[in-house]
């Protein structure tokens, strides 16, 4: 079992807050498409033993890839490596790209998931955040989307941002549950290193995200999703009961994956590698078919607080004795800790699993660190 990520480095335009790897030059794309293949080609070897259970083209912004260019570049993935007849193919797109024709062209090539990057319902909201879509755009790309056979659906949207009210977020949530989406990634605005958002705050141009308001927010998702039958099964992802996302729990459940295209990571199960964030080094590497990756052995202590920090988002919780196995002593050095935690009411124990409460899931990455090995 594996996951493949392929990154499409290109975005229409740079949405303020984002710090992902990206260019908004899209004149590369194609070649860049044909260097991914090159990438593709060199590690397939490497990658014989592993079926891939799910594929993730993520970004950037893989629905700006034609219809056509998409199906090629899929087919020649099938021919390089080995995929389970019954995997998770999953397309991030924006609303804007989203059509029948292209719809209908990503289904026959594989896609069976779309992950649709809405981030808000108002049009004041997406222009302040410099999307490249309309709030309109959305509701008629989840129509197409459903119509034309892609069952599955994931909708991303932002919560915590000073132009969100509680009323515009509480039915942002409630429009995105009866769409008939089964799946949403709920993500609170943060300030990102080496953004324009972070810019325009530090310049005093912008008002910077509220603690408060995001964390009424996050009691509404909460709230909303409970109310709705939604399982909230990692801090930022909820779904209907049955269509929790294969690909993202196997980077939480530490799967192997391979990820292709500038900036993509990869797991072999024991090292971790990450290609160079840069479009041009990455295009000149694959011209001479050697890619310089980042490679790192985790340690005990560094893979344990991996696990800590994944597992604790989840609605599963930190098994004790898994973490217990990978670094022996951890249960003595942490014990004082996790009681405190417990004792706080920010989380219980059951069946050996240490789990947030829903209180507690509003510092869950605080709680983490705070059992994490330095
Ligand atoms: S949020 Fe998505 S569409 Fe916007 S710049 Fe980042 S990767 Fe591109």
């Amino acid at each position: 079992m594996a996951g493949l990520y392929i990154h499409i480095p290109f975005c229409r335009k740079a949405c303020f807050y984002c710090n992902f790897h990206f260019s908004v030059n899209q004149s590369g794309l194609e070649a860049m498409l044909e260097a991914m293949l090159l990438e593709a080609e060199t590690e397939g070897p490497n990658w014989q033993q592993h079926e891939f259970t799910s594929l993730y083209l993520g970004g950037g912004t893989p629905s700006l890839v034609s219809g056509a260019a998409m199906t090629e570049f899929l087919d020649a993935l099938r021919r390089i490596f080995r995929f389970a007849e019954t995997g998770e193919w999953t397309l991030e797109a924006n609303p804007d790209d989203v059509t029948a024709e292209r719809a209908l062209s990503w289904r026959a090539a594989g896609i069976n998931r779309v992950s649709l990057g809405i981030q808000s319902f108002s049009d004041e909201e997406l222009r302040w955040m410099n999307r490249a879509h309309h709030a309109a755009q959305s509701e008629m790309a989840l129509k197409t989307l459903l119509d034309t056979g892609i069952h599955s659906v994931n909708v991303d949207l932002i919560y915590g941002s000073p132009l969100l009210s509680d009323r515009a977020w509480t039915e942002s949530l409630r429009r995105v549950f009866d769409s008939g989406a089964d799946h949403l990634s709920a993500y609170a605005l943060t300030l990102e290193t080496d953004t324009p958002y972070k810019k325009l705050v530090q310049q005093g141009k912008y008002p910077a995200p509220e603690e408060e308001t995001q964390s009424r927010h996050f009691d509404i998702l909460m709230n909303e999703a409970a109310a709705a039958g939604w399982e909230q099964y990692e801090i930022s992802n909820l779904c209907k009961p049955g269509s929790r996302a294969r690909h993202n729990s196997a980077y939480w459940n530490q799967e192997p994956y391979l990820g292709i295209g500038p900036s993509a990571h990869s797991f072999d199960g024991e090292r971790r590698m990450w290609n160079i964030a840069d479009n041009k080094i990455y295009m000149e590497q694959a011209a001479r078919h050697t890619w310089s990756r980042e490679i790192e052995t985790p340690e005990a202590h560094t893979r344990l607080n991996e696990l800590i920090m994944t597992r604790i988002r989840l609605l599963e919780g930190l098994n004790l004795e898994a973490a217990e196995q990978l670094f022996p002593g951890f249960k003595a050095q942490s014990g004082h800790e996790l009681q405190r935690i417990r004792e706080r009411g920010w989380a219980f124990m059951e069946d050996g699993f240490f789990r947030l409460t829903p209180e507690g899931r509003h510092f869950a990455d605080a709680i983490a660190s705070s059992l994490m090995l330095v």
